[in-house]
C-alpha cells in the first residue's frame, strides 16, 4: 500500500476544486461542470464538478460524493483527489466506472457552512415538497434561544439557561429531536429543510439522471464529518432492517456498518436525507443501489453545536464579510475539518478501504 498523500487535501474551496480537476486529468477522467449561480466570500465562481472514469456504458458505477454539508467537503474532496491521482484506472474492475461528485454544495464549502445558499441542510431537503412538510413544534419553542439576537456572554448565558430548562422539561430525546430533526418553518434557522428543492438537490438529481439512471448496479458513498470518534470513519446505512438494501450494504462493507433503523448510530434516519432522494430515483428492478454515509469523527458535539449556532447568527444578524466572521468561520472549519496529518491519513486509509470494498462488492454481482 502506498503512503497516504496528505497533500491531496486543500485549504480552500478554490484550491480543492483545482486539485480535483488536476487529479481528474492525471487519471484521464472526463469532467463535467455544473455552475452555481452564487459566489464565494472572495468573489470566486462556484460549481459542482463531476469526474467520470471507466467505460461510458459500464453496468456498475461507484459514486463518491463530497460536500453535501458544505464545510465537510474538505474531507471527501481530499479522498477523491487522492484516489484519482494515486489509484485511478488501475483500481477499476471490468465493466465498472467511477463517478466522483465534487462539492455538491459549493456555496457551503466556500463559505464554510453546513447549509446551502437557500439556508437548507441538504440532508433535510430531499423530502417531497408537494406534500405538507414534517412538523417540528419543539423547534418553534426554542428557535430564538438557539440563535439569539446577539452573541454577548450575557445573552448566550441567558439563552443557554432557558435551553437547559427546556431540555429538562422534555427530556434528552425530545430535545435533540427539536434541535436537529429538521424544521421547515425558519429559513435562517438550524437544520432547515424546506422552501423547495435546493440547487444542490436539483443538481444531484440532474447528475444521477445523466450518469446513473438505468445502470444495473450503483454504489454510493456520501462523505461527511462531525460525528463520532476523532478520525474514525463510520459507514452508516438508513435502509430498513433486513431489507435487500441493508443486506447489500453489509455485504459490501462488513461488520463496521451501523444501521440507523437499529439505533446503532448517533446519526438518525431523518426525513429528507440524500439517502431517500437517491433511493427514490434509482430503484429495483432497474437499478440496485447500495448506499452508505461515511461519517468521520472530529470534535465533540457541544463544540459543534456552538460553532453551528454562531454561524447561523452571523448569517442572520451579523456581517458574513465583516471582522466578526473570521473567528466564527474558523470555529466551523476546525469542527468539520481538523487539519492534522493523523486525521487526514485516517480519512484516506478508510476512504480507500471502503471504495475497494464497494468495487469488489459490485464485481461479485447481485446477492
Ligand atoms: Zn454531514
Amino acid at each position: 500500500m502506498s503512503m497516504p498523500h496528505i497533500h491531496s487535501f486543500a485549504a480552500s474551496y478554490g484550491e480543492a476544486r483545482d486539485k480535483f480537476l488536476a487529479a481528474a486529468r492525471i487519471a484521464g477522467a472526463a469532467t463535467f461542470r455544473y455552475d452555481n449561480p452564487h459566489k464565494g466570500p472572495a468573489g470566486e465562481a462556484l460549481s459542482t464538478d463531476v469526474a467520470r472514469l471507466g467505460p461510458d456504458d459500464a453496468s456498475r458505477v461507484l459514486v463518491a460524493i463530497s460536500g453535501t454539508h458544505g464545510a465537510e467537503g474538505y474531507c471527501g474532496s481530499g479522498f477523491q483527489v487522492d484516489w484519482l491521482a494515486g489509484t485511478g484506472a488501475a483500481g477499476l474492475p471490468a465493466d465498472t466506472a467511477v463517478l466522483f461528485v465534487h462539492a455538491i454544495n459549493p456555496y457551503g464549502f466556500s463559505w464554510t457552512r453546513r447549509v446551502t445558499e437557500e439556508g437548507n441542510d441538504l440532508n433535510r431537503n430531499y423530502v417531497d415538497h408537494d406534500k405538507p412538510y414534517p412538523a417540528n413544534d419543539g423547534y418553534l419553542e426554542i428557535a430564538d434561544l438557539l440563535i439569539p439576537r446577539d452573541l454577548s456572554p450575557a445573552t448566550l448565558e441567558a439563552a443557554n439557561a432557558k435551553l437547559a430548562d427546556y431540555r429538562k422539561k422534555v427530556g434528552d430525546v425530545a430535545f435533540f429531536q427539536a434541535v436537529s430533526a429538521g424544521q421547515y418553518t425558519h429559513p435562517d434557522g438550524m437544520f432547515f429543510g424546506g422552501g423547495g428543492p435546493a440547487w444542490a438537490n436539483r443538481t444531484l438529481h440532474t447528475i444521477a439522471e445523466r450518469f446513473l439512471r438505468g445502470r444495473p448496479d450503483v454504489a454510493v458513498i456520501d462523505f461527511h464529518t462531525g460525528l463520532g470518534p476523532y478520525g474514525y470513519g463510520e459507514p452508516i446505512t438508513h435502509y430498513d432492517i433486513d431489507s435487500p438494501g441493508s443486506r447489500r450494504v453489509r455485504a459490501f462493507w462488513g461488520e463496521s456498518v451501523t444501521e440507523s433503523k437499529r439505533g446503532q448510530t448517533a446519526s438518525q434516519a431523518r426525513d429528507g436525507l440524500g439517502h431517500y432522494g437517491l433511493n427514490r430515483l434509482l430503484k429495483e428492478p432497474e437499478t440496485r443501489l447500495t448506499m452508505c454515509t461515511l461519517e468521520f469523527g472530529t470534535f465533540d458535539r457541544d463544540s459543534g453545536q456552538k460553532a453551528f449556532r454562531a454561524d447561523h447568527w452571523l448569517h442572520k444578524y451579523g456581517d458574513p464579510l465583516g471582522q466578526e466572521a473570521g473567528p466564527i468561520r474558523a470555529a466551523m472549519r476546525r469542527q468539520f475539518y481538523p487539519e492534522t496529518d493523523d486525521w487526514k491519513e485516517a480519512v484516506l486509509f478508510r476512504g480507500h478501504q471502503l471504495v475497494r470494498q464497494a468495487l469488489a462488492g459490485l464485481a461479485r454481482g447481485p446477492l
